[in-house]
């Protein structure tokens, strides 16, 4: 094995705030300008780790959907063709950021870069797909929320449609992407949770789903024997109390306290809570190291200096 190939594989789950930050418009030129900061830190980590690189695309696949609801010209496109495009379009901001960041740092060989279509398996029979509960797409009318082809939900903002929130199971591509971590491709892969499917005899068919990206990203962390999960967000880390006046962000939370905390609600569901959840079944699958932390602090938090650390 080469010095290369031993090097510990570094997953980060990069959260939305990587690309779109609150109270912007989300233009291509606010998303590049965002992605900088987090990937001239993967950018100098990639020297000495093996990288995956997975992401969010809630913002993203908004945006799709918006403009199917404003445009009756063009045949409405399932979800998961919707998630697959926000693949394909995350995957190339993600990778010409890289460029540029090799560039920077004046190397005189870049590593080769791959962005994996990825399809997630979740069960049909998974509960959640009986109480679709996951808010997605634009605020609708009345009259929209009426007529709408797909399950609509009144949330704080207005009606919106909702899809499933099941569990990944495995990820499709899982061997592809150990053999191009073997070889120090920097694989992205996993946006957005994935593109959710379901075994149907020997094929596999998409379904309307969302998966939290940080559950999928833990599961492809075991199944492709990832050695440090790191979740970047836009919060330093995981705090008691959040958003109250004695609000701490914690430094290191062990496999029981995060049970403990989880269970008395001091992490969200839907934002925190499977990050916390994520890290769990990471670190109980036999994974090594779990973080969270802020997309400004990847390279301090890996350093044991920022973040809040997963510890036995
Ligand atoms: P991402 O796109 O990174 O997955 P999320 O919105 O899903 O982002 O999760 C990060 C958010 O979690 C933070 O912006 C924060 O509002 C929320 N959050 C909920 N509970 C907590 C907590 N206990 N500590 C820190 N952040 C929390
Ligand atoms: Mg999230």
């Amino acid at each position: 094995m080469s010095p290369r190939q031993a090097a510990p594989v570094l997953l980060v789950a990069l959260g939305g705030n990587a690309l779109i930050q609150k109270g912007q418009q989300g233009t291509i030129e606010e998303q590049f300008a965002n992605l900088r900061e987090p990937i001239a830190q993967i950018a100098r980590l990639s020297q000495r780790h093996r990288v995956i690189i997975t992401h969010g695309n809630g913002p993203q696949v908004g945006n799709l959907l918006l403009q199917q609801e404003c445009c009756q010209d063009v045949p409405r496109l399932p979800l998961e063709i919707l998630v697959a495009q926000t693949q394909g379009q995350i995957g190339y901001m993600i990778e010409s950021s890289l460029d540029n960041q090799f560039m920077a740092l004046g190397l005189e060989v870049f590593k080769p870069l791959v962005s994996l279509i990825s399809y997630v398996v979740v069960d049909r029979h998974d509960p959640a797909f009986a109480n679709p509960d996951k808010p997605i797409g634009p605020v609708l009318s009345d009259e929209q929320a009426a007529g709408a082809p797909y399950p609509v939900m009144r949330t704080a903002k207005g009606w919106r449609r909702v899809v499933a929130s099941p569990q990944p199971i495995s990820i499709v591509e899982k061997r592809e992407i150990k053999r191009l971590i073997g070889m120090d491709f920097i694989v992205i892969c996993c946006g957005g949770g994935g593109i959710s499917v379901v075994r149907q005899g020997r094929h596999f068919a998409g379904v309307d789903a969302v998966i939290d990206k940080d559950l999928a990203s833990s599961r492809l962390g075991l199944e492709v024997g990832v050695d440090i999960f790191c979740m970047a967000t836009d919060v330093p880390g995981a705090a008691l109390d959040f958003g109250q006046p004695g609000e701490r962000v914690l430094d290191s939370l062990s496999l029981a306290q995060a049970r403990r905390h989880l269970d008395e609600g001091q992490f969200h569901a839907g934002s925190m809570g499977p990050k916390v959840r994520a890290a769990l079944m990471f670190l109980e699958g036999g994974g090594k190291s779990a973080l969270i932390c802020s997309t400004s602090q990847i390279e301090a938090a890996l350093a044991g200096k920022a973040g809040t650390q997963f510890v036995p």
